[in-house]
């Protein structure tokens, strides 16, 4: 199938809860926000790519291994995979670099974003970033994506602002 449009999602606080001051290092601590499932479900009817955009400096910090990230998101593939008709997100982007290192490619820096627009061919003006956090919403702008966030923000850090999970829903219209 071709797409030129995607659905970037933040991890932590978007598909699954965030552990307050830590990291989920196990399939275990990592908890399904199942309130996002119908607009992960519908992005892909709409024919938006699914596409994981996640810091991980947890790894940077060597508190959690490579494999131990690659086992939470096999488990997590599994699991949306079960509410997406046998087929997780399609495409996994993290950067495990420390907030210090003023990577490219950690957020708010787009560097994840800009990879995924050139690898899939994406038309950035098609595409939205669903985050929960402004560096989330400043990363999608400096791509030249849609932004939206889930949480307490002004009307002006996105350009869709959604009080909780159960809201996400209103998304689905704006696809
Ligand atoms: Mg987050």
């Amino acid at each position: 199938m071709t797409s030129n449009k995607a659905l970037f999602l933040d991890r932590d606080g978007v598909i699954n809860h965030r552990i307050i001051g830590g990291y989920v290092r196990t399939p275990e601590e990592f908890v399904l926000h199942s309130d996002i499932i119908p607009l992960l479900q519908a992005a892909r009817k709409a024919g938006y790519l699914l596409i994981l955009i996640s810091n991980q400096q947890g790894v940077g910090k060597g508190l959690m291994s490579p494999q131990d990230l690659e086992f939470v998101h096999e488990y997590m593939q599994n699991l949306l995979a079960a509410k997406l008709n046998g087929r997780g997100l399609d495409d996994i982007r993290v950067c495990t670099d420390l907030d210090e290192s003023h990577s490219p490619r950690r957020k708010p820096a787009p560097g994840m974003l800009l990879e995924a627009i050139s690898e899939h061919h994406l038309d950035p003006s098609q595409c939205w970033f669903l985050g929960d956090a402004t560096t989330d919403a400043q990363a999608g702008r400096a791509a030249g994506v849609k932004t939206a966030l889930i949480g307490k923000f002004l009307p002006t850090e996105a350009d869709v602002v959604i009080p909780d999970h159960a809201g996400t829903k209103v998304l689905i219209d704006l696809l």
